[in-house]
Parts: structure tokens; C-alpha cells; sequence
């Protein structure tokens, strides 16, 4: 369908390569040119959120040749009654190894405690850091607004890390980077408010697959907080895919003033 008030819909992120690379923040181009491979850079407050929101995408990113790779800056240990976060977090680092190989992503991960990321200049050159040193293409995180104020956070300390990452004056470990075409904020129950759905991706052909894969995490399952993660984020991508007429799709909000479209003539 080529109708413009159809939401954007991209097949395995095949717009991402025409994105101006002169702005992080600047978006998507429509698809149709023929892309390299690309890095995804996927960064999460507690390993599962990046996973669940946007594994299907990663997996189909994956399986087109791009570079995956998961930042969990904490492992979400506090979550379990049953466990102390020593061991539960011993058991999350050990589920998001194995997520992460289904996904055929690397993954990486942050030094902070879950619900104790700081909203600081430390964290945002930590993570301005990593980005360097993945280089990514594309930067995938939290929306902004959210339940969770680690999710928040995450989504601010993330804005303001590739600017961070751009800037040749900031001195880090690593050379600046300046490759991220574009930053797209995730699909999560927990960081509804004012979300947008903007960019669609096709995932159809990676449900079934991502579904193994997030499942082994044990609370993804629903086994330890009584929400059926799994399910939801399935049901989630029938409904986003349902209203683009492609099957299943992942969706993600942009910023406001990359909501833009640019011709040089009527389409
Ligand atoms: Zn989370």
C-alpha cells in the first residue's frame, strides 16, 4: 500500500539506510533502497525489557546479516520475592546469555543495580561509551514516559549518550561515532503514556521463533510476577500488525520532530 496516511511500515528495517546520518535524531526515509549491514544496538534498563519489546525485530535483523547487540544496564534483579537479587540476578545474567544466542545477538551488560540507575553524566558517558564502541546504526530504548523510573531514566540517559557519542570534544575511552541514523523507542506496557506508534516493522516470520527465545526467561513466562509477558507482547504484534495489514509487526515511537516526511515531488 503506498497511501501516505498509512503508518510507515518497513520490512526488516529496510529503510534504515536512507536516514540522514548527519542528525541521531533525525529519522526514517521511505524504504526501498538497498541497505548494508547494519548494527542494532538494542539498550534496556533490565535484561528482558529490549528483548521482549523488540527481539522479533533483532532476530529478523539478525537474520538479514546485521550485527545484534543487547545493553541491559541492569539485570532486573530486584523482581523476584523468592530469590535474593544475588542469585535471582546470577539466574537473569544466565537466561539473557541464552536469549541473546537464540537471537543471535551479543549482549552486554551495564554496572548498575535495578532500580538504582542514576540519572547522571557518569551513566549517559558510560553509555555514550558503549555506543562508540559498538557504532551502531540504529539505537533502539525506552520510551520516555514510563511506570518505571528505570525505564525513564534508561530512555534519557540514552538520548543523551549518542549525542554524547557524536561529539569528537567529548573525551571517552573510545573515537566518536558518528554512524546512529536513528534512535526508535519501544513498544512497552510499562511506557504507554503519550507512546506513538510510528515505525512498523513486519515480524510474522520471527514470532514463533522470538517466543522460544524470550521464554527462557523465567518471568517472561509469567512464573514469577503473574503477567503473562509472552502472550501479551504476541497479541501486541497481531494488533500493531493487524492495523498495517502485515500480518504481525513490531511498532516503535520516534521523537516528535523526526515525525517528517520530505519529497521533492507528490508521491
Ligand atoms: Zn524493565
Amino acid at each position: 500500500m503506498t497511501s501516505p496516511f498509512r503508518p510507515l511500515v518497513i520490512a526488516a528495517l529496510a529503510g534504515a539506510a536512507t536516514i540522514s546520518p548527519t542528525a541521531a535524531n533525525s529519522q526514517v526515509s521511505p524504504p526501498g533502497t538497498p541497505t548494508a549491514a547494519r548494527t542494532i544496538l538494542a539498550i534496556g534498563a533490565h535484561a528482558g525489557d529490549m528483548e521482549l519489546t523488540t527481539g522479533a525485530v533483532l532476530l529478523g535483523a539478525h537474520q538479514r546479516g546485521d550485527r545484534v547487540v543487547l545493553l541491559h544496564l541492569t539485570l532486573g534483579e530486584g523482581g523476584n520475592p523468592k530469590l535474593t537479587p544475588a542469585a535471582y540476578g546470577a539466574q537473569k545474567r544466565h537466561e539473557a546469555q541464552d536469549v541473546a544466542a537464540a537471537l543471535g545477538a551479543e549482549v552486554l551488560f551495564g554496572p548498575y543495580k535495578d532500580g538504582e540507575i542514576p540519572n547522571d553524566e557518569a551513566a549517559r558517558r558510560y553509555v555514550a561509551d558503549v555506543i562508540r564502541q559498538v557504532k551502531p546504526t540504529i539505537v533502539f530504548t525506552h520510551w520516555k514516559e514510563s511506570l518505571h523510573k528505570d525505564h525513564a531514566i534508561t530512555s534519557a540517559i540514552v538520548q543523551d549518550a549518542v549525542l554524547l557519542s557524536v561529539l569528537p570534544g567529548v573525551q571517552l575511552a573510545h573515537p566518536a561515532h558518528r554512524g546512529v541514523r536513528a534512535v526508535w523507542y519501544a513498544d512497552n506496557w510499562e511506557d504507554a503514556t503519550d507512546f506513538t506508534p510510528y515505525v512498523y516493522v513486519k515480524v510474522t516470520d520471527q514470532i514463533a521463533a522470538w517466543r522460544d527465545a524470550v521464554s527462557k526467561y523465567e518471568f517472561a513466562r509469567g512464573a514469577i510476577a503473574n503477567f503473562p509477558y509472552v502472550d501479551y507482547y504476541t497479541a501486541l504484534a497481531t494488533v500493531r500488525g493487524a492495523v498495517v495489514y502485515k500480518g504481525q509487526a513490531v511498532a516503535f515511537a520516534v521523537e516528535p520532530e523526526a515525525r517528517r516526511r520530505v519529497l521533492d515531488s507528490l508521491p
